[in-house]
């Protein structure tokens, strides 16, 4: 018996070993990765590079205190300041974290504007984390059912949907920001249309609300820049990261600009062990080798060919209902709930993931090649059209 508490459905799969996009089991079967542990592991696993960064400064410094200077936390922030064009960063461990600085950020810009009970507008389908507050401003009644009373101070709003958020500024005077996955993971790989994000922007400036981002799981290259908002040509006041930043080593960030930076101050927020050294060498690694390797560019190339693959494989299929994404964040929504093909692709070798019941979900590392592409199309197109004839 586990005494690992009962909390996630897991397969009956565990794993000794990676290199590049592939995985292997304790009996030496090989799996290719169309998850890469959830956005996450995008230079795949054991990156040389990443892989002796962490040694030598495991080897040098691992933790210290933020009630000291950390160099490699400031040469990370300076790094994420520089590819995000915004201002500052604190440092957190989780995508969670990341959203409760964000939200403390929005609420104390309201309380310093006088504003005595501020709300946040969130989004239908949203997903920002399962601590007590991020629970609130998640959008998933399973995830928040039996944890009541719901933390106040979020107004839902359905996704892409400016009216809404019209209507929301016309009723409600205590509004003090906006937070918006520019496409939603866990929501089912939704993309918010441009105009809308450009339109919600200046909605924002003309409230004074902040425009606030979650890009726990589309940043760090995956949609084919290095943050999703980079596809509308504004800029967010604060933007939360963590998934693909530390390449698995537990880090998240809430990115800062204008107003929002100047927010916090001594004693308003901190973490015993964000923004570490160990960490901090880690995405700074994990950023290299994605600027190097021109990763960004492959997210985009990538992309484009699973979705071609996938919809010419799919084409004309009845029980398909879409495939859509950006970069390398591909959704294929089925007019059913399609969980048992997780499994079904496990014993072919392949890692895929269902979000929504009824949404096939592909998130696999940026490192992967043309050919691995293709043989992700050709394993889950069969065992799609298998199911839906089923
Ligand atoms: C995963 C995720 C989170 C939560 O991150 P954790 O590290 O699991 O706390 C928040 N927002 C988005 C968009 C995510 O995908």
């Amino acid at each position: 018996m586990s005494h690992v508490m009962n909390t996630y459905g897991r397969q009956a799969l565990g794993f000794v070993r990676g290199e590049g996009a592939w995985l292997w089991d304790a009996d030496g079967k090989r799996y290719l990765d169309g998850l890469a542990g959830i956005a996450v592991n995008g230079l795949g696993h054991a990156h040389p590079r990443l892989v002796k960064a962490i040694a030598d400064q495991a080897a040098r410094l691992i933790h210290v205190s933020n009630i000291y200077q950390v160099p490699e936390q400031e040469a990370l922030a300076t790094r994420l300041t520089e590819l995000s064009g915004m201002q500052n960063v604190f440092f957190c461990n989780s995508g969670a974290e990341a959203n409760e600085a964000a939200i403390k950020v929005a609420r104390l810009y309201g309380h310093q504007r006088g504003v005595q009970s501020p709300a946040v507008i969130v989004m239908e389908r949203a997903w920002h984390g399962r601590t007590l507050g991020t629970l609130a401003a998640t959008g998933s009644v399973k995830a928040a059912a039996g944890f009541g009373p719901v933390m106040p101070g979020f107004i839902r709003v359905p996704y892409n949907d400016l009216a809404a958020i019209q209507r929301v500024a016309a009723e409600h005077a205590n509004v003090v920001a906006v937070l918006l996955e520019p496409v939603q993971g866990e929501g089912g790989i939704r993309v918010a249309d441009i105009e809308y994000q450009q339109q919600l922007h200046a909605l924002c400036r003309k409230q004074e609300w902040l425009y606030m981002v979650d890009e726990v799981q589309c940043g760090i290259g995956r949609t084919g820049t290095w943050f999703a908002f980079q596809h509308t040509g504004v800029l967010p006041d604060v933007m939360s990261l963590a998934k693909g930043l530390g390449s698995g080593v537990p880090i998240g960030a809430c990115v800062c600009a204008g107003v929002a930076a100047d927010v916090f101050k001594p004693g308003n927020h901190g973490t015993t062990f964000g923004g570490g050294p160990l960490v901090s060498v880690a995405a700074l690694t994990t950023l290299d080798v994605m600027a190097e390797d021109r990763l960004l560019e492959r997210a985009s190339v990538l992309g484009q060919r699973l979705r071609d693959g996938l919809a010419a494989g799919l084409a004309g299929v009845s029980g398909v209902v879409e495939i859509r994404g950006q970069g390398l964040m591909i959704g294929i929504e089925l007019d059913r709930p399609c969980g048992v093909l997780v499994a079904q692709a496990i014993a072919d070798g392949l890692l895929i993931n269902v979000t929504q019941d009824s949404v096939v979900r592909l998130l696999p590392p940026l490192i992967l090649s043309d050919a691995q592409a293709d043989q992700i199309v050709a394993q889950l197109v069969p065992l799609i059209r298998s199911f839906l004839a089923a």
